[in-house]
């Protein structure tokens, strides 16, 4: 089964990938490692989205697409992917349905990690960094034990730039816009699942694990 992950940073999508694709059994395809690692391997799609990345643009949805659908078929993905990252527009979705169909293969379901916007912006705009080693720490959730002062080092805590209010929203916006389609999309096709996000790391595991069981049994039936 192919699976998309979706959530906004600071929903814990990052955490939750990791145990998904162990528990599902299928391979985490993250588009930035896919960038990454296809340039390593001096690949031609791999240099030619490294030069838009170097000019701070995006890569075009021809290359990301084939780059996914290139990756799909390789023989460690035959159980199935846990894409992260993409697609994050309609001409990316349909043009990865169009794709998959092509090999006999489609999403199956995409899974939304879903967290409030204002508990995304107190994760988000808590994030403190210490200087010396990039230790991360969140004033709300994980708070040093001295004010300011990292714990296992005692350099300065300070917070990055795109890491403060104003950064934070845009980010947001732009995430709940490009969902809200996506969603939509997905939903047509009545393969979307919604996750509580606001709970703790297990529950939200459980949470997910049961969901995905329950939307595969109504599929079974129907
Ligand atoms: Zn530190």
């Amino acid at each position: 089964m192919n699976f998309i992950l979706i959530g906004a940073q600071g929903s814990g999508k990052g955490t939750q990938s990791e145990q998904l694709t162990r528990s599902l059994g299928v391979r985490h395809v993250a588009s930035g490692d896919m960038f990454r690692q296809a340039f390593d391997e001096k690949t031609e799609l791999g240099i030619k989205a490294k030069a838009y990345l170097d000019r701070g643009e995006l890569v075009p949805d021809d290359i990301t697409v084939t780059m996914v659908l290139k990756r799909i078929k390789e023989p460690d993905c035959a159980h199935g992917v846990l894409l992260d990252g993409f697609p994050r527009t309609i001409p990316q979705a349909q043009a990865l349905d169009a794709g998959l169909q092509k090999i006999g293969q489609q999403i199956d379901l995409m899974i939304y990690l879903k967290v409030p916007r204002e508990e995304l912006l107190k994760r988000l705009s808590g994030r403190y960094i210490c200087r010396a080693n990039q230790h991360v720490y969140n004033i709300n959730s994980h708070p040093p034990k001295v004010a300011g002062i990292c714990d296992l080092d005692g350099s300065e805590l300070y917070q990055r730039s795109d890491d403060t209010g104003e950064a934070v929203e845009k980010r947001l916006d732009i995430f709940f816009n490009e969902t809200v389609h996506l969603l939509d999309y997905y939903n047509a096709q009545q393969k979307v699942i919604e996750v509580n996000g606001n709970q703790g790391i297990d529950q939200v595991r459980t949470s997910i694990l049961n969901q995905v069981k329950a939307f595969m049994a109504s599929k079974n039936e129907g």
